[in-house]
């Protein structure tokens, strides 16, 4: 028997609430980040991997499309449930070989990060596993990941690589990265993070290792297409903010955009790393107040990563009210590792900004769709639900959007589109 082929048009039927995020293909700020352009009893149409017409149910059947090809479409009853832009995770290191158990117990029993860290536990105990594993096998953990990331919500995800820490290794993860990517229906965005923290052979030497990083990394995988972002871990025990726009620099040489981690334990500087156009800033736990008014007046999305602080038991978590209250563009990640962060799953991170961030369950949503995709400049792609963009869409079981954020721990999601297509 011929296979069953899928029609290239699926209409979503009976949708309870639609959340479209629909208006500028821009970072919302301030008042606009809860505005998510709610439609109730409302349909979809997708056609070709794209969004064709979203609205009210009675006006999407009467699209002159529909009316003629209602036979052709396939449809998807959503029975009264919540439909909403696929989530876009823009800050994850998924490329690691094992959890670290022992990290997790020493943190408990109340020793710090940076005590783990000196104690040769942290992000270099992650790296013996990372140079001895066949790229394979450490594709086949990356999808893993992502296919968690998925049954959650996720259908884009910035990856990073990061625990390889070699010329060899990290390329060996970039195409990691590559190989998962596909196997995966989602949408990928891989980013060099060489900078994650000096590795052992150099230690004393972190200067060397950063030419190495700007004169042979970067050069080589940017010839080979293996990223479009280089990362930078601009933080004490990791690298200063000198050497940060030395690496920023030789990734703009080269033709790379930029992105950092920084203010996570210690307070960044964040004017000069501004003049690099960076695409985010992510974690900004310690933001200095007259930062928070130079990004407001920039591009540059702040990516909050609570995750994080839940899991090392942090008592105080990113400014987010501060944050969005002066205009900054706010957006959530998980911030996926082994170290800090192992959750593939943004509703727990949403649920942990709305109980210590104070963010509002829509601000949770917007800052986990459109001003996730501006955090990676994929705004005209993803993000929101509108003619034209990338037929990316998940489908929760509540009556509700707030409840997203609301079950944490108990996931929802129970139907991904991708590219017009359920998955
Ligand atoms: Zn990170």
């Amino acid at each position: 028997m011929p296979a069953k082929t899928k029609s290239p048009y699926l209409l979503l039927a009976n949708i309870g609430q639609l959340v479209t995020l629909r208006g500028d293909q821009a970072p919302r700020r301030g008042p606009a980040l809860k505005e998510l352009g709610l439609i109730e009893d409302a349909a979809v149409l997708c056609g070709g991997g794209k969004i064709i017409a979203t609205g009210r149910q009675r006006d999407i059947l009467r699209h002159p499309w529909l009316k003629k090809n209602r036979k052709k479409a396939q449809e998807l009853d959503c029975r009264g449930r919540v439909v909403l832009p696929a989530f876009v995770d823009c800050h994850t290191h998924p490329v690691f070989a094992a959890p670290r158990l022992v990290d997790f117990e020493k943190r408990i029993a109340g020793a710090s990060y940076e005590e783990i860290s000196a104690a040769g536990g942290g992000i270099r105990s992650s790296l013996a596993g990372v140079r001895q594993a066949k790229r394979t096998e450490l594709a086949d953990r990356v999808l893993k990941a992502f296919d968690a990331m998925l049954r959650h919500g996720t259908a884009t995800v910035e990856a990073k690589s990061g625990y390889g820490l070699t010329m060899e290794d990290e390329i060996k993860s970039l195409e990691a990265i590559r190989q998962a990517a596909g196997r995966w229906p989602g949408t990928v965005v891989p980013t060099l993070l060489a900078a994650h923290v000096v590795p052992p052979e150099y230690r004393g030497r972190a200067d060397e290792y950063v030419a190495e990083i700007c004169d042979e990394m970067i050069p080589q995988v940017a010839r080979r297409k293996l990223a479009e972002y280089v990362d930078v871990f601009c933080e004490r025990d990791a690298f200063t903010p000198e050497q940060t726009y030395k690496i920023f620099f030789a990734a703009r040489k080269n033709g790379l955009d930029t992105r950092g981690h920084v203010g996570q334990f210690t307070a960044t500087p964040l004017l000069p790393l501004l003049a690099f156009d960076p695409a985010s800033l992510d974690h900004m736990d310690c933001v200095q107040e007259k930062d928070v008014l130079v990004l407001s007046g920039a591009e540059t999305v702040a990516v909050l990563l609570p995750g994080a602080n839940y899991f090392l038991g942090h008592k105080v978590y990113p400014p987010a009210r501060r944050l969005i209250e002066a205009g900054v563009a706010v957006a959530l990640a998980t911030d996926f590792n082994p170290g800090t962060s192992p959750t593939p799953s943004l509703p727990l991170v949403m649920s942990a900004a709305c109980t210590h961030m104070k963010m509002t369950p829509a601000e949770a949503i917007a800052a986990t769709t459109i001003n996730a995709a501006c955090a990676l400049r994929l705004q005209n792609r993803k993000g929101s639900l509108e003619p034209g963009k990338d037929a990316d869409l998940a489908l929760f079981d509540v009556a509700d959007h707030r409840e997203i954020a609301y079950w944490f721990g108990w996931n929802r999601c129970v139907e991904m589109i991708v590219s017009g297509q359920s998955v």
